[in-house]
């Protein structure tokens, strides 16, 4: 065993930004950062959904294991709490997932992830978490003319083994019905696709972990964690933690560091929402429309929420040289500018509302756009997860699952669903600064190639020729 010695970028407090943040946030008092010293069976460091799915499912299986969360802000302010709060599987992998593991790997990780999303139900309902954890109609859909459907490989597939994903086409009738005028050419439904309030979530799983004694310090940055003979130390600005095992589950944050910088690149998602407007959309005709997202490459996600607020997201947007997560990662002007466009374009009949809200997070974009749960080779006290591909509010449950068994050293399913993860590989990403220029490249020709698709103009060829090359990788180092 080599050991770790990591350090992390310094971290500075932001204002939150997501509505369900702020409501989510709204009478509870600063917390005071951790000082002193402690020593825990298990250090977990990041308390957002991954952090604390963990340390819930040890609790679960072990009583008496001391467990300590350190946050750098308050729980749920990092990606879990200002996402769109959609709980997905990895029906969408199978193409990749059949490559990697064959047909009864893949339908196990398939399985696995359907299963995360019902523990998150089950959990809510069990500690009396009111995050409206709901199932919903969600349309994968064409929103640009011509254009063909993101799904074809994930059916194609699904017929080549004989499976049956989720969703079913929804014929062009049904399709004009559901949305109108608005630009919806195409699309396939799930029709029990969960969604729910993504803060209201990460604020309650740390009440559970409160009252069932876990200690988790907010305002609390990790600057730095290192192995040492029969404990691993966490330091923060502070305190120290000297920790029998670590998880890092800092998310994007931890993107820099060296074992996780080869597979996974940092970029931003964007949203932005109305205030509450069930009045507006009931006079509009808008309450039945679901949500979802469409087939471009900086996809839009968006839907309602229970009070009627609608809102609207974008991938890929602020690129992160060297993984450096800086203010536009919290609020990117332009960013919002071009996602407003958008809003306007899919919801044609909501021309005249405001967007009082807009706002960003980081995504850590793995190159197979699935997670890795894992332990360094470097020192197998040291667990991990990362690379979620703005798609972590159902995987981060599994996460909590295969990290749980991880640390306990427990041969279960979850092991074997984490190893079965761990074979799902698609090269490497290169080093910077070439990261940067290339994907700066390529991220230009996609925006205009799916703004002039958007608008019904022919995209420049050398756009259409570049924009594949966002999913390029280089092959794995030997
Ligand atoms: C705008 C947006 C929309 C999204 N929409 C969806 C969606 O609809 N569906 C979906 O499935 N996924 C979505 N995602 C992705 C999803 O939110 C994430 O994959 C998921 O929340 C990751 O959880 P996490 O706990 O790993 O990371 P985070 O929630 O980011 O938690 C990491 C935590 O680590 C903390 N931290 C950072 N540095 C340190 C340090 N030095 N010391 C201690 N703590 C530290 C951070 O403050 C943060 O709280 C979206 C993401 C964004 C940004």
């Amino acid at each position: 065993m080599s050991g770790v010695a990591f350090r992390f970028r310094s971290f500075a407090a932001r204002p939150p930004r997501a509505p369900w943040i702020v409501a989510a946030l709204a009478g509870e008092v600063a917390p005071m950062p951790f000082a002193g010293a402690a020593t825990v069976d298990v250090c977990i460091i990041g308390g957002g959904f991954s952090g604390l799915w963990t340390a819930l499912r040890l609790r679960e299986q072990d009583a008496g294991l001391s467990i300590a969360v350190l946050e750098a802000d308050r729980c749920g302010t990092g990606a879990s709490g200002r996402n769109s709060g959609a709980a997905g599987h990895w029906w969408t992998r199978l193409p990749l997932l059949l490559k990697c593991l064959g047909r009864e790997g893949a339908m196990a990780v398939i399985e696995a992830s359907e299963a995360a999303v019902a523990d998150i139900h089950d959990f809510a309902a069990q500690h009396g978490i009111e995050c409206e954890a709901r199932y919903e109609r969600s349309v994968w859909a064409v929103t640009a003319p011509g254009r063909p459907g993101a799904w074809g490989p994930m059916f194609k597939a699904a017929e080549s083994i004989g499976v049956t994903p989720p969703q079913r086409p929804v014929p062009a009738e049904e399709m004009r019905a559901l949305y109108g005028t608005a630009p919806y050419f195409a699309g396939v439904m799930e029709a029990r696709a969960t969604r729910l309030n993504p803060a209201a979530l990460a604020r309650g799983l740390r009440r559970v972990a409160l009252a069932q004694g876990i200690a988790v310090h907010e305002s609390s940055p990790v600057t730095r964690v290192t192995s040492a003979p029969g404990h691993v130390l966490v330091q923060t600005a502070l305190g120290q933690v000297r920790a029998g095992q670590v998880v890092l589950a800092a998310n994007a944050w931890m993107a820099h560091l060296a074992p996780f910088r080869d597979e996974v690149m940092v970029l931003s998602s964007d949203m932005v929402a109305t205030d509450p407007i069930p009045q507006v959309l009931a006079a509009r005709g808008l309450l039945g429309r679901p949500g979802g997202t469409n087939s471009r490459m900086m996809l839009n996600y968006g839907g309602v929420t229970p009070a009627g607020q609608v809102y609207l997201g974008r991938g890929a947007g602020v690129l992160a040289f060297g993984a450096r997560i800086g203010a536009a990662f919290e609020h990117a002007p332009a960013q919002l500018r071009q996602l407003a466009a958008d809003f306007r374009h899919l919801y044609p009949e909501l021309h005249d509302v405001k967007l009082p809200h807009g706002w960003g997070g980081p995504i850590d974009r793995s190159t197979t756009g699935m997670p890795q749960f894992g332990t360094l080779a470097a020192d197998p006290r040291v667990h991990y997860a990362l690379g979620y591909t703005g798609h972590g509010v159902g995987a981060t449950a599994l996460c909590g699952r295969v990290l749980a068994s991880a640390v306990l050293g427990r041969q279960d399913r979850w092991h074997e669903v984490g190893a079965l993860m761990a074979r799902v590989r698609n090269g490497r990403y290169p080093p910077e600064p070439l990261r940067y220029l290339a994907a700066s490249v390529v991220q230009g020709a996609v925006r205009r190639k799916e703004t002039a698709e958007r608008d019904g103009r022919k995209p420049w060829r050398l756009d259409a020729a570049l924009a594949p090359l966002a999913l390029a990788t280089l092959p794995t180092k030997p």
